[in-house]
């Protein structure tokens, strides 16, 4: 093996490259990240960080600065419906302020017992929070204005092409494994010859080429009289689109759907304007910052996710229509899968077949996702109103509580998704020692918290207010639960012995042993529950072997 710059290269530094690179920093691998962007986003691009998204920056230790971040803290993410946004409003589902999400979290239960609920602020502001807190990490290197040209596979290392965008200046960097996080249009997927599979559908609304526009106009705060929202949604029939508030000060995105004769590469900004205000239902003043096409009704998921030593995650293999806000998750919730098994692997402590695991695992998880968001797009997109809807008539007044009615039942359908964000499974991996109990049904808006292996620990807040997450370690968490749990040295010995990083917690109070149901339970470094009994295994090193690739496929060269 020649001279290596990193044990991984990151090929982009979006939220996907970004994470890993922060979970790969958290856990010392040498990192090495490349983006051809001078610097993060300018674009706000998605705006709804997941419950379970929060739960990892939580552990990584930026929730409560994401948290501070967008909306002010007594600013409410209502999601609110209206025929024009200036005129009648049909619906709306209240959600709570960000200062009052942090209190709900400890009163909640059931499908919402969590460390975090959702945050909602713009992908564009976090990024930069991701960045700032990449770069601090010792093991990583962040370099931003090279983009990657080519790479190229030996038998024990990758090696990567890369220029200075400013300059030209080329090198090669080489790595023992490679990840591309570097978007749809991946250079590293086409690259290995892996294309997406999936459909696209048109519709009028979220279904087709979309035109997102960023700008600034704290007079829109008194044109829309009515309360505040952090999603204003236009239902008409003229001219559909949603207005997202960033900041609260006056800066929002538009998104609305191009007609075939609006031709992208011509939109000017007189045009983005005149593409705004008949959702407005008047004009005003409005400060055009940025504004870009991209592509709505995608439900596309990579035909692989890897080839050898080279992964990919996030857009590169994923991508989505919006509704739901699950493209940005799914990338985030990706490197999260993905950074511990790199991590053993590069320790020596990893089979394998981690590496096939990732696919294994997370292949289904993004099927399932782009399903889901594809409905809330048929459901939002697909949905015409009435065309009488505008009109100050008895017939007016009915379309609209008709309308009303049924935008009510979307917006819980799609804001609300609890069984989403908590209930990502990985039944039937290698790396999960099943115990023949059945999980719950897979649902969107509810969640049940079990410990059934394969999905994430339960969670639980602990007398002293602080969270069962926040004691688990980075490594393996064995859970000793319960006044009778039995000793667990022979596991603590057999993960010594094999370099594994294990850490036991001694939980023994009732409750949440009898949320577990087991005596012993045996969390992954993602925090998916491996294995749990109420006895140790016979052999506790090949349960250990099993879950941490050594057993299962592809037990080929690491
Ligand atoms: C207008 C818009 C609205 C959206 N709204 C939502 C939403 O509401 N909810 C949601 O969940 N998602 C939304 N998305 C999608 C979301 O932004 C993406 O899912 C998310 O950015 C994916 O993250 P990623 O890291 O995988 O890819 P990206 O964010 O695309 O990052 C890839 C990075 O790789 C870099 N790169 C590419 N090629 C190279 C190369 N050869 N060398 C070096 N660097 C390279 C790119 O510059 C980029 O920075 C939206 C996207 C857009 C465009």
């Amino acid at each position: 093996m020649s001279a290596l710059d990193a044990a991984v290269i990151l090929v982009g530094g979006g939220p996907c490259g970004l994470m890993l690179a922060s979970e790969l920093g958290h856990r010392g691998v040498s990192t090495l990240l490349f983006d051809d962007k001078p610097a993060t986003s300018p674009y706000p691009q998605a705006n709804a960080t997941q419950a379970r998204t929060m739960e990892y920056f939580r552990r990584l230790g930026f929730a409560e600065t994401v948290r501070s971040q967008g909306l002010p803290p007594d600013y409410p993410t209502d999601v609110a419906y209206f025929t024009r946004l200036s005129k009648h409003e049909l619906a709306r589902f209240a959600l709570p302020t960000s200062s009052r999400a942090r209190d709900l979290a400890k009163e909640l239960s059931g499908s919402w017992s969590a460390a975090e609920l959702p945050h909602r602020c713009s992908q564009m502001y976090i990024e930069r929070i991701m960045h700032a807190h990449a770069e601090r990490l010792p093991a990583v290197s962040l370099r931003y204005g090279w983009r990657v040209t080519g790479l190229a596979e030996a038998v024990d290392q990758v090696t990567v092409e890369a220029e200075r965008v400013a300059g030209g200046e080329r090198r090669s960097f080489a790595a023992r494994y490679v990840v591309g996080c570097d978007g749809p249009r991946s250079l590293v997927r086409k690259q290995l010859g892996i294309n997406y599979e999936g459909e696209t559908v048109l519709r009028d609304f979220m279904g087709g080429r979309m035109h997102a526009i960023y700008l600034r106009s704290p007079e829109l705060y008194r044109v829309i009289e009515a309360p505040r929202a952090w999603q204003y949604w236009a239902v008409n029939r003229e001219r559909r689109g949603v207005l997202i508030a960033l900041d609260g000060q006056g800066e929002f995105v538009f998104l609305t759907q191009l007609r075939r004769e609006e031709a992208e590469r011509t939109i000017t900004e007189a045009m983005a304007r005149a593409m705004f205000f008949p959702t407005l239902g008047r004009e005003c003043e409005i400060a055009i910052i940025n504004h870009l096409s991209w592509t709505a009704g995608l439900t596309l998921v990579a035909e692989r996710f890897r080839q050898g030593r080279v992964l990919l995650g996030g857009d590169a293999v994923h991508l989505f229509t919006p509704t739901g806000g699950l493209g940005y998750n799914t990338a985030v919730e990706d490197a999260v899968n993905l950074a511990w098994k790199l991590q053993a692997l590069v320790e020596g402590w990893g089979g394998a077949g981690l590496l096939a695991s990732y696919e294994l695992e997370r292949q289904p998880v993004a099927k399932r996702n782009t399903l889901y968001a594809r409905r809330f797009a048929d459901s939002i997109g697909g949905y015409m109103p009435p065309p009488e809807i505008e009109e100050e008539t008895p017939a007016g007044e009915a379309a609209r509580r008709d309308a009303g009615e049924y935008l009510n039942r979307h917006a819980r359908a799609e804001f609300n998704i609890p069984g989403i964000t908590f209930g990502t499974r990985y039944d039937g991996s290698p790396l999960i020692l099943s115990d023949g109990t059945a999980p719950p049904p897979d649902d969107a808006n509810v969640y049940v918290p079990t410990a059934t292996p394969g999905g994430r620990a339960p969670h639980l807040w602990l007398p002293e207010e602080d969270s069962l997450f926040d004691r688990f370690g980075l490594g393996f968490n064995l859970l000793r639960l319960g006044p009778a749990a039995p000793q667990a040295d022979a596991f603590v010995r057999a993960a010594a012995r094999r370099g594994m990083p294990l850490s036991v917690l001694e939980l023994p109070g009732e409750e949440i042993r009898d949320l577990y149901e087991a005596d012993l339970v045996l969390i992954r470094p993602d925090q998916i529950v491996a294995w749990r009994a109420n006895r140790l295994p016979v052999d506790a090193d090949a349960l250990l072997a099993r879950v941490s690739g050594h057993a299962g496929p592809d037990q080929g060269e690491a």
